[in-house]
């Protein structure tokens, strides 16, 4: 039987880490569905698309195809069959990728990978409008946030941790314009759906974060 756990909330909350960890602990696999607009976005950009042209965009969007498999269990993201995983993590991407992220080709395009994902396999899946949109009726949503600074603070330590230079301001800049960005579009903007559970998690660790989605989870799979 498929089981579905939906996670939404702002950039750098830590719902890839999240979700990678309670879903190993769950048998669940994981799909990181930033990952896939990260792709277009990329895509888009190696190829000069005109973002502003409806006509460039929707043949951009026949051009693509976006597969989806694992190595030992990490999600890669083949392009065209070229794997570019590898290329996706980076801030600039990101950005790139909350601008494509508005597109209604683009939005339906990726809406279809996922739901064919996730149909009827034991999953966890993390983005904006997973509990909203994607799957509406997943097992269990959960919205999951920080303070910007807080964000913006855990990244600088990563970044700085593989030896990156960077400045914690312009981290929280950029955190809250693609914030912005997101729940202000016109489709399916980040919010968190009205039956998901809200999760602060500023003053937590990353495994109070797992143990307590694992418990949320295994209440409900035996329901
Ligand atoms: O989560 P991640 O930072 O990889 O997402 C990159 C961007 O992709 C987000 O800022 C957002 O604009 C877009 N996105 C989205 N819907 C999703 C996942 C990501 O619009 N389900």
């Amino acid at each position: 039987m498929g089981f579905a756990m939906a996670i939404d909330g702002p950039a750098g909350a830590g719902k890839s880490t999240i979700a990678r960890l309670a879903g190993s602990k769950l048998g669940l696999i994981y799909i990181d569905t930033g990952a896939m607009f990260r792709a277009v976005a990329y895509y888009f950009h190696n190829n000069n698309i005109d973002v502003t042209s409806k006509e460039a965009v929707k043949s951009a969007c026949d051009n693509i195809n976006i597969d989806v498999t694992y190595s030992d269990g990490v999600q890669q993201i083949i392009l065209n069959d070229e794997n570019i995983t590898a290329f996706l993590r980076k801030e600039e991407v990101g950005k790139m990728a909350s601008k494509v992220a508005v597109l209604a080709d683009v939005r339906t395009k990726l809406l279809n990978i996922q739901r064919a994902l996730a149909s009827s396999k034991r999953i966890v899946m993390d983005g904006r409008d997973i509990g909203t949109c994607v799957l509406p009726d997943a097992d269990v949503k959960i919205y999951l946030t920080a303070s910007s600074r807080v964000r913006a603070k855990r990244r600088f330590d990563e970044l700085t941790s593989k030896g990156e230079k960077c400045d914690i301001d312009a981290i929280e800049k950029d955190i809250i314009d693609r914030d912005y960005q997101d729940m202000h579009r016109e489709i399916a903007p980040l919010c968190q759906a009205e039956d998901a559970i809200y999760l602060d998690t500023s003053d937590m660790t990353i495994d109070e974060v797992v143990e307590k989605l694992v418990a949320i989870c295994r209440e409900k799979d035996h329901e």
